[in-house]
């Protein structure tokens, strides 16, 4: 690995999803010279799969006309379990009508009602229809959206660059380094202002119906440097992800009328949430699955079935057609006649790198959006059609941070050290031993989903942290054979490997710490709520001596009081 190429930039966005994308459209709107690095052609990032819709208080259904900011902000503190902090919730629900009619001018095509509004659909743990959409294909129309609006900016792209790690000293980064996977070689990129929006960790996790390159790149970037994590134990598992390949089948589903039913044939929501039923928060649908499952009533002691049938053809045709596409595709069935195979699977990091409303982290120049970052809008338990309105939201503001930013121009001599640094680090990569990281990953993936997943005790989460901990010694031990230049894939999984192990200790480790149930995070031996002593936000951050350790911090109410959650 040859090469000494640095590129200067005032911003740089690491990330070509949503965040990243609306990030640096800001940030060249406010008058500086942003860039985007992504390992992945920037349309291909996770952003594109999300279905379902995006949440904004229009009040353009029959079942929302006296919606307003306020009602969605509640919605989503309950939602939360009373952790999202209520000042960062206020600004998102405040700014969602804006941000979707700023897309749609952009030219998302919305999907809309006979009246020619933007259509709004009910999701899951909302009191009126809200989330806007585009058919089952939201994700895929808002991120052309905003490729094209920073494409016409003349943005400039870094596409399949990975980044390896970050230029940070005395607390401040300067920039980063990343191997351009076309050629192997190494850049170093030199900037007032980085914006990491690398999205979550959901590969961490057998069943995810994450993107394999969810791999919490930016969480270890940062975490490495000395940022601080924010409430990594609550980690959303999905109802209803296809049996067999954890696909995706959205919340849209049961928004538009589709049932869930049990061996017996019952729809079994009305025993756990009378009056939600199938619409009841993420969290508790999944474990009412899950319970169904374990007290012997779901299929071969690992599904449950999603009816759509009850929606009709045509409804399934027109707001659902990707979701028909791929039950034809993967499950081989017409849910317009049969019943899908469905079972709760990882689906979104609530917590992340800890950022300010601005998405300023603790170290100066350094800030994040999206979902690797952690405002905290979700809390405990994030609601469906938020996390799109996330990135826009708080991609915006941290775009307008950066862009703002006049720092003096950082030091080229610490990107080129280094930048020598990562040669000698990738170059004992080469020389270690093989081992198998395929075989390692796997172990990993079975242990945080064994240990860490949606029922949890202090037993299985010590075993598992144990477990993790002989993953990270056989890790470092570890080296590559393939030495290859070009496209050398091997070498991205090993370091997305690192990144991985490292994280899923953050969650291990602040599972273990919290001491209640709340939200996403159930424990078989605390199964309840506890205010008087939980009510605050774990940091897993790196002590003087370098050691990981937990700290807590306050959660930021003074909109609605704590109440008991029921729907
Ligand atoms: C299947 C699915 C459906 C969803 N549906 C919805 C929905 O309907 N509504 C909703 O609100 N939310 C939904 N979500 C959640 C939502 O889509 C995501 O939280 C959101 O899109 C994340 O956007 P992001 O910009 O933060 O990250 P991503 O879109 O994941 O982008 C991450 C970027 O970081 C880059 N990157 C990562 N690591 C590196 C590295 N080392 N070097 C360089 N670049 C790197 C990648 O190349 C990529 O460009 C869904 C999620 C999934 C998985």
């Amino acid at each position: 690995m040859v090469g000494k190429i640095i590129h200067e930039h005032d911003v740089l966005v690491v990330g070509g999803g949503l965040a990243g994308l609306r990030a640096a459209v800001e940030a060249h709107d406010n008058g500086a010279d942003a860039a985007v690095v992504s390992k992945v052609y920037p349309l291909r990032s996770h952003s594109v799969a999300a279905q379902g819709g995006i949440n904004a208080a229009l009040g353009n259904n029959p079942g929302s006309k006296d919606d307003s900011w306020e009602k969605h902000a509640f919605d989503t503190v309950k939602g939360s379990a009373y952790l999202a902090d209520q000042d960062a919730v206020e600004a998102l629900c405040r700014e969602a009508p804006a941000s979707v009619i700023e897309l749609e001018h952009w030219g998302t095509v919305f999907s809309r009602d006979n009246e020619g509004k933007l259509a709004q659909r009910p999701f899951g743990g909302a009191g009126v229809p809200r989330t806007c959409y585009a058919a089952d294909r939201t994700g895929h129309n808002l991120l052309n959206t905003l490729f094209e609006q920073a494409s016409s900016r003349g943005i400039k792209f870094y596409n399949e660059h990975f980044v390896t790690s970050l230029v940070v000293n005395n607390n401040k980064c300067a920039g980063c380094i990343t191997i351009d996977i076309q050629t192997g070689e190494l850049h170093g990129f030199s900037s007032k202002s980085l914006i990491l929006a690398t999205g979550g960790y959901g590969r961490i996790y057998e069943r995810s119906t994450n993107s394999l390159i969810n791999t919490a790149d930016g969480h270890a970037l940062a975490y490495r440097c000395g940022a601080a994590l924010k409430d990594m134990e609550f980690v959303q598992f999905h109802p209803t992800t296809l049996y067999g390949s954890n696909i995706l089948i959205t919340e849209g589903a049961r928004g538009e009328g589709a049932h869930l039913i049990n061996s017996e044939g019952e729809r079994f929501m009305f025993k756990y949430a009378p009056e939600a039923k199938e619409l009841a928060p993420r969290d508790i649908v999944a474990r009412s699955i899950m319970e169904e499952i374990e007290k012997g009533l779901g299929y071969e002691g690992e599904y449950v079935y999603l009816d759509l049938r009850p929606l009709g053809a045509e409804k399934i045709k027109e707001h659902l057609p990707g979701i028909r596409q791929i039950a034809r595709d993967f499950a081989n069935l017409d849910p317009v006649e049969e019943l899908i195979p469905v079972q709760p699977g990882q689906h979104y990091s609530m917590g992340g790198i800890n950022v300010n409303i601005d998405g300023e982290t603790n170290i100066e120049g350094l800030l994040a959006a999206g979902e690797c970052a952690c405002v905290s809008v979700h809390g405990a338990n994030r609601l469906g059609g938020n996390s799109l309105l996330e990135t826009l939201v708080f991609g915006k503001k941290a775009g307008k941070r950066a862009g703002s930013n006049d720092r003096e121009s950082v030091r080229l001599s610490n990107v080129k050290n280094v930048l020598d640094r990562e040669q000698e680090r990738l170059e004992t990569i080469f020389s270690g031993k093989g081992e198998n990281t395929a075989a390692l990953m796997k172990e990993m993936k079975k242990t945080v989903y064994g240990k860490f997943g949606i029922f949890r005790n202090e037993e299985k989460m010590h075993e598992g942290l144990n477990n993790l901990y002989r993953l990270q010694k056989r890790y470092s031990g570890a080296g590559l054979n393939h030495r290859g230049k070009k496209y050398n894939q091997a070498l991205l999984k090993f370091l997305e490997l690192g990144y991985m192990l490292e994280i899923a200790e953050a969650v291990a480790v602040s599972a273990l710490e919290r001491k209640e149930s709340r939200g996403s995070h159930y424990r078989a031996d605390f199964p309840n709520r506890d205010d008087d002593s939980y009510l605050k936000h774990t940091i897993f951050i790196k002590d003087h001596k370098n050691r990981p350790s937990i700290t807590f911090s306050p959660v930021r109410s003074g909109l609605f009081p704590v109440k008991e959650r029921d729907y």
